[in-house]
């Protein structure tokens, strides 16, 4: 199904049948079922390969693992299942794409790349509190990443703001080496799925705050050593001391790259028409990038099949 782009010119550029960006649950299943349909795809694994579950530990509820797996596991049988059915993963980022075109316009590392149809599965990142003392901390005591960094608070006294699943798995992993963890929380009931609640008020290192929002990181040279919080109900102010904050708000969706190209929504998602078809004929689009409300691994994964089976009709329709 290849065939040549820029006749005329003497150049022979290959076009792909389709490019994914992305290498999540949704990149990767969307890579499984169009490698199966012959579509031999190149996918593009973006800034953070394998995605938010290499940043997990335990996947408790992805069917098929009754014990549970480690996050980074279940995304590299992912790969290893896509690649043996003629996916080729690059360890790179899509930096600019022209939608406009046919074939569409794929630049990879100044690499530019044609393709007839796109599966967009860019995901989502985690989001910050935006206050200038959070970025002028970051790696020094401020984080989004308990896996990641807990390590280093042995002992130490560790805030986590926010109140979904997110805040209640990140506080739970972070009593394996902190003293105490607190978890802040601008309202008096968490967001949070019932089990992991239940974990987190059952937990004896524990606590929360309640009603209460950051209002300034402090701290020197050394790192973080304390925090100024708001009362999010009476409007006063207190400083708590610690030596770690972990932000746990919530997620924005990649699509920077993309802006302008395809319709996305207020806060950037991409818009979906009854399964993955997007406003540019031949880009679909899988997973977070796409959903601000389910946004679980099962949910990506489901999505990227549809997408994959959705560019394998696109496709047929062309006449490919
Ligand atoms: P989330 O569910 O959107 O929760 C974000 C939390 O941060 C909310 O409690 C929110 O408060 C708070 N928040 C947002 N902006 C804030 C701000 N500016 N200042 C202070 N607090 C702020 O995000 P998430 O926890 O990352 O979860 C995302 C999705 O992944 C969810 O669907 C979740 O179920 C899923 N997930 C599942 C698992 C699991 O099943 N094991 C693990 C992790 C994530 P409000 O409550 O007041 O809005």
């Amino acid at each position: 199904m290849k065939e040549s782009a820029d006749r005329g010119t003497g150049k022979e550029a290959k076009v792909e049948n389709l490019i994914i960006m992305g290498s999540g649950p949704a990149g990767f299943t969307a890579a499984v079922y169009a490698g199966r349909a012959n579509l031999n795809p190149l996918l593009v694994e973006g800034v953070q390969p394998g995605g938010q579950l290499t940043i997990t530990t335990e996947v408790e509820n992805f069917p098929g693992f009754p014990q549970g797996i480690l996050g980074p596991d279940l995304m590299e049988r992912m790969k290893a299942q896509a690649e043996r059915f003629g996916t080729r993963c690059v360890a790179s980022q899509v930096s600019r794409v022209d939608l406009a075109s046919r074939p569409f316009v794929v630049e990879v590392d100044k690499e530019v790349h044609r393709t007839r149809s796109l599966i967009v599965a860019s995901g989502a990142s985690a989001r910050f509190l935006g206050l200038p003392s959070e970025k002028e901390f970051m790696g020094r005591g401020v984080s989004a990443c308990a896996t990641c960094d807990g390590f280093f608070f042995k002992e130490q006294e560790v805030l986590v703001v926010g109140g979904g699943d997110t805040a209640c798995e990140e506080a739970l992993f972070l009593t394996k080496f902190a003293r105490r963890v607190r978890i802040v929380h601008r309202r008096d009931r968490l967001r949070a799925s019932g089990i992991l609640q239940e974990r987190v008020m059952e937990h004896p290192k524990i606590e929360i705050i309640w009603n209460a929002v950051p209002d300034e990181i402090l701290g020197d040279a050394r790192g973080v050593s304390a925090i100024r919080l708001k009362d999010t109900v009476t409007g006063a102010t207190r400083e708590e001391a610690c030596e770690g904050v972990f932000v746990a708000i919530g997620h924005s969706p990649n699509t920077s790259v993309l802006q302008g190209h395809v319709e996305t929504d207020a806060k950037g998602y991409i818009v979906t028409y009854g399964g993955t078809t997007t406003s540019v004929p031949g880009v679909f689009a899988a997973g977070d990038v796409q959903d601000a409300r389910y946004r679980q691994a099962v949910t990506a994964a489901g999505s990227g099949c549809m997408a994959a089976l959705d560019v394998e009709r696109y496709l047929e329709g062309e006449g490919g």
